[in-house]
């Protein structure tokens, strides 16, 4: 235990009805990534009531909360608020029955549900600033809480980061976030270097020209040029990458044509590439190019292709040294339950907010499955049909991984609030 996960141990019996309350009203209230107002409202309030100094609105709809406790580093701890655009079918009693219209242009009407359990990052956050706020002998140091919007969509970071400077927010010393996942609740698992894939995703327009389907002659037809495309492409992971270096590339969308006798004008293909190296990331980058360019001169194409980024996420690239202290910190407060992670081929736009100011950042996951399925699971290996993240089944249990969370949040934020003053840690000043 820790100064701060020694504070929340007398408060956490009267914290936790409210806090779980606080979880099931956004669980009812998903808002989809960049409309977060109600969420950011409810957080902001929370900050207010407890005396931080809040900023709101930054990057949209996210919020600021600074907590000056005398001298000390500045530790911010960051929160997702979104959710997504599917309808839930956990069959809880506070399951979403949500919808919106969805940010995709189409004017859809879609479910929103909180399938990536963002609603239980927001409660655990506004949880820790409330036992820190509570135990001010506990620490010194600037501590900065922040509830982060749009993370589904890789907006988020970037609009909160291109806001930061024009709000004259200070910059933190080290960055702290969580995800839960499937895991066995009341574990946390860490992993110093990457522990989330890089994501690029791309629209890619092939340009052919269209004709009567029983005249090809006339036509340059963008259908085999998209085939074929598709086909070259998967050469990259499988003759371009090194074994030991893992990649993948999926194309999740292909579109051309409306009628059997038509040759169309084009054809879409929408790709989504992961990578865990960033010299991997850039050569793929450049042989979906030249493979797509090649292709298209290959069929005799009247016009190059055309490429949209339609996200980019960076790799989540844990720094050595203040991963090695959070690992301390869990390992004192968790014992076993504290677990060495692989990288994942999820990714977050956590990072770029470290990256932005070139300081150190550290992203852990905490276990939400319930310990007994997860234990029958891997027994029968079965892991992998545990509902995950963005599965319409996705439901944590909140005992105990409600509390684990929050033990986790402020274990980590204890390693430097917490800290001696540098220069007498270990004595080797
Ligand atoms: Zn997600
Ligand atoms: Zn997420």
């Amino acid at each position: 235990m820790n100064p701060l996960t020694a504070a929340l141990e007398p408060l956490f019996a009267q914290l936790q009805p409210r806090l779980v309350e606080i979880y099931q009203d956004l669980h009812q209230h998903p808002e989809l990534s960049m409309q977060e107002q109600r969420t950011a409202g409810i957080a902001a309030d929370h900050l207010q009531r407890l005396g931080y100094v809040v900023t709101r609105g930054v990057g949209g709809t996210g919020v600021v909360g600074l907590l000056r406790n005398g001298d000390g580093p500045t530790v911010m701890l960051r929160a997702d608020m979104d959710a997504l655009p599917m309808a839930e079918q956990t069959g809880l009693p506070y399951a979403s029955t949500a919808t919106a219209t969805d940010g995709d242009g189409d004017g859809r009407t879609v479910g929103v549900a909180h399938s990536c359990g963002h609603d239980l990052h927001v409660t655990w956050l506004m949880g820790a600033a409330q036992v820190l706020a509570a135990a001010r002998d506990a620490w010194r140091g600037t501590l900065m809480v922040v509830f982060q919007p749009g993370e589904e969509t890789a907006q988020g970071a970037n609009a909160m980061i291109a806001d930061w400077e024009r709000l004259g927010l200070p910059r933190a010393e080290v960055v702290l976030g969580q995800h839960v996942m499937v895991g066995a609740a009341g574990t946390v698992s860490y992993r110093p270097g990457v522990i989330l894939s890089a994501a690029d995703s791309l629209k890619v327009t092939l340009f052919g020209r269209g004709s009567h389907g029983s005249q090809p002659q006339t036509a340059v037809d963008p259908v085999v040029m998209a085939a074929a495309t598709v086909m070259r492409l998967q050469t990259i992971v499988s003759r371009e990458v090194a074994p030991l270096d893992s990649a993948v590339l999926t194309i999740g969308a292909l579109q051309a044509g409306t009628k059997e006798n038509i040759i169309p004008d084009d054809a879409t293909l929408k790709l989504n590439m992961r990578t865990y190296d960033e010299a991997v990331r850039t050569h793929m980058l450049q042989a979906i190019r030249r493979i797509c360019c090649a292709e298209c001169d290959a069929s005799g194409a009247p016009r190059p292709p055309e490429f949209t980024t339609l996200s980019s996420y960076p790799m989540t690239d844990n720094d050595h040294d203040a991963t090695a202290r959070v690992a301390a910190a869990f390992h004192a407060q968790f014992g076993d339950n504290a677990l060495q992670s692989k990288p994942m081929s999820a990714s977050e736009d956590f990072s770029v907010f470290g990256r932005t100011w070139g300081v150190p950042y550290v992203f852990w996951f905490v276990g939400g499955t319930d310990p007994r399925a997860y234990a029958k699971a891997r027994a029968e290996g079965t892991l992998n049909t545990l509902p995950s993240n963005h599965s319409p089944r996705f439901a944590p249990v909140l005992e105990p991984t409600l509390k684990t969370g929050l033990q986790a949040m402020l274990s980590a934020a204890a390693a430097w609030l917490c800290a001696p003053p540098e220069g007498t840690r270990d004595g080797n000043a």
